[in-house]
């Protein structure tokens, strides 16, 4: 299953077939419990910000959206932990969901 990363507007993890942790970035056995039975399963999108952040000044090279933007740390509903884009008025709590402009994950508040 293909991500954002691949060019597929979607969120995926990864579930440790035996013993059932979750995790986001792609690794070849359970960081828990060392089984190399692992699935891939997509996110809803769907979250809670836990942390953010402004970038006021942009590190040099790679594709930047104009400052300041925000980067926050969402708790995706799958108990998933992901950093994306968002808008600079977002805060800890805020329920967010994902789209991918410009290629990449950005959260925004849902209703
Ligand atoms: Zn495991």
């Amino acid at each position: 299953m293909r991500d954002w990363t691949q060019g597929v507007a979607q969120l995926v993890y990864q579930q440790c077939a035996r013993c059932g942790h979750r995790w986001y970035l792609p690794r070849p056995a359970c960081p828990r419990c060392a089984a190399t039975a692992v699935e891939r399963r997509r996110s809803t999108g769907i979250g809670t910000v836990v942390a953010v952040t402004t970038v006021h000044r942009a590190p040099a090279g790679g594709h930047h959206p104009p400052t300041p933007f925000g980067i926050c740390l969402v708790e995706l509903a799958e108990a998933v932990r992901v950093m994306g884009r968002c808008p600079t008025d977002l805060a800890p709590g805020d329920r967010v969901g994902v789209d991918f402009r410009d290629g990449v994950p950005r959260f925004a508040k849902r209703a």
